[in-house]
């Protein structure tokens, strides 16, 4: 029988007036994301695709010019509306086809619109309009099935799940009123609007808020009280059915009233125990996160108690949780503010894999403001989907992403935000209920003074090792200026006996000198070997006096260098020679490499000469006879090159690599000095190596020592290391040295 057609005109009005009050709501919110401006096109569409069904429906109200141009429009505009469907669940997943999809949907759906209308009027029986539509709406209701069963394995967050499977939800009874729309006219096809209607005020409602329903809890308690009612009616049934067969087979003489008051009794006595047993049996088969926190929490303040560690802390409130709700990932997030003004949190994992880096959240971050003004918990599904957390810089969205926590649960004390609880997912991938999160608030409150205490442990240790290590370093800089003291009272011992050993020579020559005089035997012969005699003290004397002089002259203004054009080779060369009849005399091969392979340098040639000299009688001195020098030349860059002087002496200690640079430090006892110039280990006054550094500096270059010990029977040997550049300059030597490990 065919429906009167004011009922469906007014169920078509109120569906449309419907769907027009849902289109308003979402007009006149603020926020203008992407997905409400699709799920507003969306409405627009369903409006006029409700408009269509009624319309067509009306054949006994409008000419057949209006009903059959809806009728021809509703698949057209049924595709448009699972376009706009599909591309609002890829905006809302970020899924990567969004624009393809909405600029082939939107062709799709503009060519099937222009062609309604021109076949409307225009009919081509040739071309099969409806099946070709048909067929387009069945695929794209497909692809819409797909894409949410992709967002869903994509959806790592139980929250983000829990909303693709609210959308889920949704679709069906807005693919449902689709569908119905779709089929040949009668009451099934008057229904789509209003099946319809029922799909989208979740849909809206969806896309206005942030916090939905948990869809699977809410399945679970509806398919709950379906068992239990079918049940109860199964038991009722029974009774009745009982009472039945035994009014039937009592004798009319019992009374019946005695029959109802007994099973009544009966049904009493034994309705309430088995629901309730039911009710358990019920709830056991199909338990969510059931769980009794207070023992739980009651175990975890006694624990934490004593804790003074941040690693024993964090597994022991983890594995708490764990134990309480199941979860599998979990870590103790401790919160340091920073000079800026941000916020540094140090991830100490408490279960499963958690990446150990640390984050500075900015002052300005989103999240951090979040943190700091609400009490409540930050779920990672709101930095994900939150329009004002996702600004957030990425850097931050990432860190926390690579977390993979569900929820963190802010821990304050008095000095404010001093750590999070960070949980993983629950084992059933169920988001977390309220009870969970009551009680994940209560451990991150009880944490609080915990965590302060293994805070304040933590920093006293680091400050303990920080004294240790200020106790060592000091001990070494007492032990250097120890050294250093005993350097300088040695070179009183030295420097006198430096001095007055060539001035004794001097005054022996002097009189004899005057003896001869005074007797008249004085030929010209004696007097050239006497004052030969006299000139070889002297000049020693104004050596060491002269290196006095540079010594301090380095250590207060510096050395007044002048740099020239000259070559390697030959400042070399003018080192060595003063050292021939030495190194002849304490049978010392020298030999040198590389040389020629420096370029032209420009250097103070007489000092550079000094320091490589310096160097040399070092050498010939710190070696036995018979040993070997080797000076070797080698570029480095294409502004330095590098002279080492090797030789195969006693060595010098690892403790005095350093020292023996320092004014009057000498490495060996204060016996072993002598005032020759080049015996076997006769050190001298401890300045030869300051005035070597001084002038390789001065040059913007740097030495240093290498030995791998102190030893005369094996005589390991040592190598200085000097560095120049090409063309000198003065200021801090720009090479750097390679670490030696
Ligand atoms: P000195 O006048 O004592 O030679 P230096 O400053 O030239 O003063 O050297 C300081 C100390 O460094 C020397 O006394 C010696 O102990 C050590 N030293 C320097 N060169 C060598 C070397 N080639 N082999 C071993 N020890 C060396």
């Amino acid at each position: 029988m065919p429906i009167a057609w004011p009922y469906i005109a007014a169920v078509g009005g109120g569906v449309a007036l419907s769907h027009l009050i849902l289109l308003l709501i979402l007009l006149f919110r603020q926020r203008q994301e992407r997905s409400r401006k699709i799920s507003l096109a969306y409405l627009g569409v369903a409006l006029l695709w409700g408009i269509a069904v009624t319309l067509a429906d009306l054949q006994a109200v409008f000419l057949p010019i209006v009903t059959d141009t809806a009728d021809m429009l509703i698949p057209v505009f049924a595709t448009g509306m699972t376009v706009a469907l599909a591309a609002l669940f890829c905006a809302y997943m970020e899924l990567p086809i969004l624009s393809i999809l909405a600029t082939a949907g939107g062709t799709w759906g503009g060519i099937l619109f222009v062609a309604a209308l021109v076949l409307r009027f225009h009919p081509l029986p040739a071309i099969p309009f409806l099946e070709v539509t048909l067929g387009g709406w069945c695929l794209l209701s497909l692809l819409l099935i797909v894409l949410a069963i992709v967002g869903w394995r994509r959806s790592h967050l139980a929250l983000t799940r829990n909303r693709v499977l609210y959308w889920l939800m949704a679709f069906i009874p807005l693919l449902g009123g689709q569908a119905a729309s779709l089929q040949p006219i009668g009451p099934l096809r008057g229904l789509g609007p209003v099946l319809h209607l029922i799909g989208a005020v979740p849909l809206v409602h969806g896309v206005l808020s942030m916090w939905l329903p948990n869809v699977k809890a809410s399945l679970r308690s509806i398919l709950r009280f379906l068992l239990l009612a079918g049940v109860t009616a199964a038991f009722l049934t029974g009774i009745v059915w009982g009472a039945e067969t035994l009014n039937e087979r009592l004798p009319r003489s019992v009374p019946r009233v005695t029959l109802v008051w007994v099973l009544a009794s009966v049904v009493a006595l034994v309705y309430l125990p088995l629901y309730r047993l039911l009710e358990r049996l019920v709830n056991r088969l199909m338990r969510g996160v059931g769980f009794d926190p207070a023992q739980a929490l009651r175990d975890y303040s006694q624990t934490i108690g004593t804790l003074l560690d941040l690693e024993q802390l964090a597994t022991v409130a983890i594995g708490t949780a764990a134990e309480v709700l199941g979860i599998r990932q979990g870590a103790l997030l401790v919160a340091t503010e920073t000079e800026r003004g941000g916020l540094l949190l140090q991830p100490v994992p408490g279960l499963g894999d958690v990446p150990g880096e640390s984050l500075e959240l900015e002052p300005i971050s989103p999240v951090l403001s979040r943190l700091r003004e609400q009490t409540g918990p930050l779920f990672q599904y709101e930095v994900e989907h939150h329009p004002v957390l996702r600004e957030a810089a990425t850097r931050e969205r990432e860190w926390l992403r690579a977390l993979g926590m569900e929820i963190f649960l802010p821990i304050r004390s008095q000095d404010g935000l001093i750590g999070l609880l960070a949980f993983g997912p629950q084992k059933g991938g169920e988001p977390y209920e309220p009870p969970a999160v009551e009680f994940m608030m209560t451990m991150a409150n009880q944490t609080a003074v915990a965590l302060q205490n293994a805070r304040l442990f933590e920093g006293l240790q680091a400050l303990n090792a920080r004294i240790t290590r200020l106790n060592e370093t000091l001990r070494t800089a007492y032990e250097r200026l120890e050294k250093m003291d005993r350097a300088k009272t040695d070179f009183l011992t030295i420097a006198s006996h430096e001095l007055r050993t060539p001035l004794t020579q001097v005054r022996g020559y002097v009189d004899v000198l005057r003896d001869l005089a005074e007797s008249g035997t004085l030929s010209n012969e004696q007097v050239q070997r006497i004052s030969a005699n006299i000139d070889r003290p002297a000049r020693r004397l104004e050596n060491i006096i002269n290196a006095m002089l540079d010594a301090s002259r380095i250590e207060t203004e510096g050395l007044d260098l002048h740099f020239v054009p000259t070559s390697l080779s030959l400042t070399m060369r003018l080192a060595i020679e003063p050292w021939s009849a030495a190194l002849e005399e304490r049978n010392i091969i020298l030999t040198t490499e590389g040389l020629e392979s420096i370029p032209a340098i420009q250097a103070d040639i007489e000092r550079l000469c000094q320091a490589f000299s310096n160097l040399i009688s070092n050498a010939i001195k710190f070696t036995p006879d018979g040993g070997r020098i080797i000076i070797r030349a080698q570029p480095l860059d294409d502004d330095h090159f590098e002279v080492t002087i090797t030789d195969t002496g006693i060595g010098i200690s690892r403790a005095d690599l350093d020292l023996i640079f320092e004014k009057f430090y000498r490495a060996g006892s204060i016996s072993l000095h002598s005032s020759g110039e080049y015996k076997f280990k006769g050190a001298g006054p401890g300045l030869g190596l300051p005035i070597a550094r001084g002038v390789i500096e001065g040059h913007g270059g740097c030495i240093w020592a290498e030995s791998e010990g102190y030893d005369e029977r094996r005589c390991p040997g040592s190598t200085f290391h000097v560095v120049l550049p090409y063309r000198a300059h003065r200021g801090p030597c720009r090479w750097q040295r390679p670490s030696t490990g």
